[in-house]
């Protein structure tokens, strides 16, 4: 059994690579750690992270704060009250606000709660017809934190924003009126730092024949990145691969939605047995990350993610571009570079690879794939589609935007050719009617 050991503010120092470092290092994980998600564990600490090369190590940067990504007068601000010990309640209203000015909640989450009669459903969003997210309440945390999430306002005690529900009765409630529902996503933090019980008693109800129309039962989770011991050796493992089974067997498909943000997660021994097992259930592993400036911004690294997935048996499924929150001014690429990222590892694979689809935005209005750059009679201009949208009737519609070789995320685009909005955004609907007709 691996003893699962978890590090935060409280108790980094004592890693003893950290404190082999240089005491800059330290010091700036301080700082940063009191604004932005921090947790590691001895599984990151002990076989991700590469300690030889702290300075540029993609893994150490996605666990551990750094300096840059804070904002320097911000930084200097909490830097300022620490060293003069200032009163906590002082310390907590600066990170607080510094907190709220990082885009806490970005691309209006707060507008897919969904109500059961006068009941506002904190645990639930519902933003295309077909797919549910359910964040259950003993899920909201992981087994480490991304220094990238934007889940992060449900890590640092912000509980307002808390998207979270006690109880799986107004989940199937919810679900007993909406048989428009196929999917049902498990997502948090991480559901799987839930106990074997705990998420057999959120699953279990749902392979019931009332609930026929539920045909995917989806887990987003970092687990097998994190903590893989999570199917090898951890008191419950064995149980949490029975529920897997069990849920295959009873007809529905399992989807486990893996996030993997470099190659190196998928290299070592634990890993790769734990992959091996769930696949032994029957559930299928889809794959996601988003493509980050210091971690992934790479053409031949997302190649070889890719190809290592499916000689793995998992299916690459999403690059996103990352979030507009948090530290998004470290980790931010222009979306021209995101999109050469992607087209220039997506032509290097085999048709297996392709079922993978990017760079994609989760914008208020869906899921933008940037499709590529073109001109057209002189402009250059960025295609665009939805993968998913509000109105399905959007989807698929290949759709333009000025080219900007500086935007990093949907809402800095404007329409291509002069045109003032989008065609989603016009009122009267002349652009969608006609791919209906073809139906
Ligand atoms: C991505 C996403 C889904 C699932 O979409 P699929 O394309 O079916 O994987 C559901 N809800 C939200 C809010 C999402 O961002
Ligand atoms: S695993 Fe997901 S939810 Fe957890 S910190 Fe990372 S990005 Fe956020």
């Amino acid at each position: 059994m691996k003893e699962y050991r978890s590090y935060t503010l409280y108790n980094y120092r004592t890693i003893p690579q950290i404190a082999a470092l240089p005491k800059e290092i330290g010091d700036e994980i301080d700082i940063v750690g009191r604004v932005l998600p921090f947790k590691a564990n001895n599984y990151v600490v002990e076989e991700l992270i590469d300690w030889q090369q702290v300075e540029t190590d993609p893994l150490f940067t996605l666990n551990f704060p750094r300096r840059g990504m804070l904002d320097s007068r911000h930084y200097a601000a909490v830097e300022k009250l620490v060293a003069q010990q200032a009163p906590q309640h002082l310390l907590d209203a600066k990170i607080q606000q510094i907190r709220l000015s990082l885009n806490p909640n970005p691309a209006g989450q707060e507008h897919n709660v969904p109500y059961l009669g006068e009941i506002k459903l904190r645990g639930i969003q519902h933003k295309y017809p077909e797919t549910i997210l359910f964040f259950p309440s003993q899920g909201q945390t992981c087994h480490a934190y991304c220094t990238f999430c934007f889940r992060w306002p449900q890590f640092s005690g912000m509980s307002g924003l808390k998207f979270a529900m006690k109880e799986t009765d107004l989940l199937l409630r919810y679900l007993r009126m909406h048989h428009e529902v196929t999917d049902i996503l498990f997502t948090g933090g991480d559901p799987m730092v839930m106990q074997a019980e705990k998420l057999s008693a959120y699953i279990l109800p749902l392979l019931s024949p009332e609930f026929a129309h539920i045909h995917t039962i989806r887990i987003g989770t970092k687990s097998l990145a994190y903590w893989p011991y999570r199917y090898l050796t951890d008191s419950d493992s064995d149980d949490i691969l029975r529920l897997f089974s069990h849920i295959v067997r009873s007809g529905k498909n399992l989807s486990v939605q893996a996030h993997f943000n470099h190659p190196r997660e998928l290299s070592t021994d634990s890993v790769q047995r734990a992959i091996a097992r769930i696949r032994s259930t029957g559930a299928q592993i889809r794959t996601q990350s988003p493509v980050m400036r210091h971690i992934n911004d790479n053409p031949d690294l997302w190649c070889e993610m890719w190809r290592k997935q499916v000689d793995l048996n998992c299916i690459p499924y999403y690059m996103f571009v990352a979030r507009d929150t948090g530290a998004k001014h470290y980790f931010e690429l222009p979306l021209e570079r995101c999109w050469n990222i992607f087209r220039r590892a997506y032509r290097k694979v085999s048709g297996v690879c392709r079922t993978v689809r990017g760079p994609s935005m989760s914008d208020h209005s869906g899921k933008i794939q940037l499709l590529g750059i073109q001109e057209v009679k002189g402009e250059k201009i960025f295609v665009l589609r939805f993968l998913q949208a509000r109105n399905p009737a959007w989807v698929d519609i290949p759709f333009f935007a000025a080219y900007d070789p500086k935007a990093t995320w949907f809402n800095q685009l404007k329409p291509a050719f002069g045109e003032e909005k989008f065609f989603f955004e016009k009122k009267q609907k002349p652009v969608i009617i006609k791919p209906f007709l073809f139906e």
